[in-house]
Order: C-alpha cells, then sequence, then structure tokens
C-alpha cells in the first residue's frame, strides 16, 4: 500500500451559487471533475465521472489500461444520460485522476495519472513544479502554436474553452502516464478556478509554505477565492509519504520539455472501446467544442453529411441534364427528337464528373471545423446551392 498523506477541498467562488466541481480523496484514487452544462446538469456529469472512478479504482488498479478504462465507462455513463434526458442534453465534465497501482507480479508500486480536459495536475518534486497533465483547451493550442503567450493564456476570453471532455461524444481520447512512486513527490490536483486567478509561481510558492497536505489544498483554494473567485475552484494535495529514493530517479528528466508541459513516462491511450450507442456519429470528433459550444458553431454530424450528398449528387445531375439537353438543342435544333438516345451516352460520364466535385464540397468544411484556430465555422452547414 502506497504511504500517501492527502488533503482536499472546493468552494463555490465569488460568483457562482452552485458547484458543478466534484472531487474523490480516497485511498487509491483521486479525481477533479469540472462539470458544464446548464441547469444543474454538470452538477450531474461531474457527479458521475466520480462516482465511477470511485467504484472502479477504490480497490486501487491493476494496470494503467484499467484506469483508463474506468474513464471510458465515465464518459459513456455521462453520455448515455445526457441523451436520454433532454434537460442533461450537451452535459459534460472534464476529469483528471491520479490513480494507486499496487505491486504485482514483480511489478513495483506506481502511480497512474490520467486526464481528459482543462483540470490539472502539478508535480512538485524537490523545488520544481511542473505540470504533469497537458490541457486540452483551446487557449492550449494557441499556446502550443506560439499564438499567445502563458500572460496572454491565462486572460484570454476564450480560456474555459474545451477541445475534449466526457460525455460530449460516444467515445473518448484519455491521456495517460505511469509514474514512479518517489518518496516526497507532491501531486496537485485542481480545476481550472485555481490556475485562472493564480498563476503557477504563486501556485509553487504556497506548495512551499504548507508542508502538510490539508492545509496546503485550503490555503490555494483560498488563494483562488481571495484573488477573484470567478469560479468554482477544487484542490486536491497528495504527498507520497514512503516511495523509492528520488536520487533513483534522478536519471528521468523532470522537465524535460522548454514549454512546461513535461511527460516524464507518457503514453497517450487512444480508446478503442466500441460506442455504447450509435445515435450521433461525429465527423470531426478531434477538437469538439463544449463549454461555448453554440459560439463555435455545430458539428456536422453524419446524417447531415449524407443528406447534403445527397442533395449534391441531385443537383449535379440535373445541371448536367440540362447542360446536355441545351448543348444538344444547339447541335441538332431541327431534331430535338433524336436527342433522346443520345443523351445517353453523356449520363455515364455525369456520374463520374459529379463524384470529385460533390466530395470536396462537403468534406471541407469538416475539416475547417477540426481546425482549432477557427472559432466560427459558418461554412460548416454546407449549404448546397
Ligand atoms: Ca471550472
Amino acid at each position: 500500500m502506497a504511504a500517501l498523506a492527502w488533503g482536499a477541498a472546493t468552494d463555490p467562488g465569488r460568483i457562482r451559487q452552485e458547484n458543478e466541481d466534484a472531487f474523490v480523496a480516497e485511498p487509491m484514487v483521486f479525481a477533479v471533475a469540472d462539470g458544464m452544462g446548464g441547469h444543474q446538469a454538470g452538477e450531474v456529469a461531474s457527479a458521475l465521472a466520480a462516482s465511477t472512478l470511485r467504484d472502479r479504482l477504490s480497490n486501487g488498479a491493476t494496470s494503467l489500461d484499467v484506469v483508463v478504462a474506468a474513464v471510458v465507462e465515465a464518459n459513456a455513463a455521462i453520455f448515455q444520460t445526457a441523451h436520454t434526458n433532454a434537460a442533461q442534453r450537451g452535459m459534460g465534465t472534464t476529469l483528471t485522476a491520479v490513480a494507486v497501482l499496487p505491486p504485482l507480479d514483480g511489478r513495483p508500486e506506481q502511480l497512474a495519472v490520467v486526464n481528459v480536459g482543462d483540470s490539472r495536475v502539478y508535480l512538485v518534486r524537490g523545488d520544481e513544479l511542473t505540470r504533469a497533465t497537458v490541457d486540452h483547451s483551446y487557449v492550449q493550442e494557441l499556446l502550443a502554436t506560439g499564438h499567445i503567450t502563458e500572460a496572454e493564456a491565462r486572460a484570454h476570453p476564450r480560456r474555459n474553452i474545451v477541445t475534449r471532455a466526457l460525455g460530449i461524444e460516444p467515445t473518448v481520447r484519455v491521456d495517460a502516464w505511469l509514474m514512479p512512486v518517489v518518496r516526497g513527490d507532491r501531486y496537485v490536483l485542481c480545476s481550472d478556478g485555481l490556475v485562472d486567478e493564480v498563476d503557477d509561481e504563486k501556485i509553487h510558492a504556497i506548495i512551499r509554505s504548507h508542508p502538510e497536505a490539508q492545509s496546503c489544498a485550503d490555503a490555494l483554494v483560498t488563494a483562488a477565492v481571495e484573488s477573484g473567485g470567478r469560479d468554482n475552484v477544487t484542490v486536491i494535495v497528495v504527498d507520497v509519504v514512503d516511495g523509492i529514493d528520488p536520487a533513483e530517479i534522478a536519471g528521468i528528466p523532470a522537465d524535460a520539455s522548454d514549454d512546461d508541459t513535461v511527460s516524464l513516462t507518457r503514453t497517450t491511450v487512444i480508446s478503442d472501446e466500441p460506442p455504447p450507442t450509435l445515435e450521433q456519429p461525429v465527423i470531426a470528433s478531434k477538437h469538439q467544442p463544449t463549454k461555448v459550444q453554440q459560439q463555435l458553431g455545430r458539428q456536422m454530424t453524419l446524417k447531415t453529411f449524407l443528406i447534403a450528398l445527397g442533395v449534391a449528387i441531385v443537383a449535379m445531375l440535373v445541371i448536367v441534364f440540362v447542360a446536355a439537353a441545351l448543348t444538344d438543342g444547339d447541335d441538332d435544333a431541327p431534331a430535338p427528337s433524336t436527342t433522346v438516345t443520345e443523351t445517353t451516352v453523356p449520363e455515364t460520364t455525369v456520374t463520374e464528373t459529379s463524384e470529385p466535385d460533390t466530395t470536396t464540397t462537403t468534406v471541407r468544411p469538416t475539416t475547417t471545423t477540426s481546425a482549432p484556430t477557427s472559432t466560427s465555422p459558418a461554412g460548416a452547414t454546407t449549404s448546397v446551392p
């Protein structure tokens, strides 16, 4: 059993009446979920994520796959609930978690870190604070591509748009990492209510001045509320009391990258679980907007795509028939009756030429929708001329 000490704190903040964050803080699993969706639906989504992880992982996980499977199951549960209850349609949640993998078949004890969305796990090792997870957010994409700075990201008007969340699609991609259990390591899980109010430098200073886990969690939440408290804020602090000597993992780079998105032993796991329902397949699945869905326009569903394709083919056929009739009319004006047999010849060329045309008109909006920088893909609803 891992020798861990932990503390957790949450606060609705100064603006919001309700708290849509949920968390799990149990001996073998720690998680923060930040719900989104109107009329308390966000609370339902985050609570479902938390309860699924509690149910599946409270006795520890046998492998990283088991932890990822629990996240995938939570996604399916939220998606299913959202699609059977009109009031909860469109609800979703972020989920970030640390789970204990007990020793198994000679394998040492390990920690699994998983993430979907823009809640975070920080790792403090020695005197270094690093981010153990990478945000799935619009501003993170702008940051990663050099369009904005870290300071601009924290003040960006669209900083709360996430590009991945649980409950939005039938399947979900989960980032997952395996970490060694290192004595003295401190993991800090938090919702964006902390990071939007308190920068990394101040977070690190508070962590350093609070050696006890619960007082550290309390102090971080208090700092977020006192700095504005514009959002719900949740923090879990997990201290590794006993584990391998930090010197033993000295060879593992703790801060290998220059953009603060550190990956220690990163394995991005792409879930290939069969979707629980196929009601609403989404073509552009990589960047599904959630929090400000209406701003980003509607995703094009397969149904819309097929209808557009059908309409385009029919329109194309009509145009070519008319064109063929006109040219025939010009060429053989005195004998219109013979054109009936002649039109059967150009008809075969119609189907050949129409295919590439319809493909380009319908596919282009789909790729535009998935581009991270496009904020209003209004053309996604491809009205065929
Ligand atoms: Ca939030």
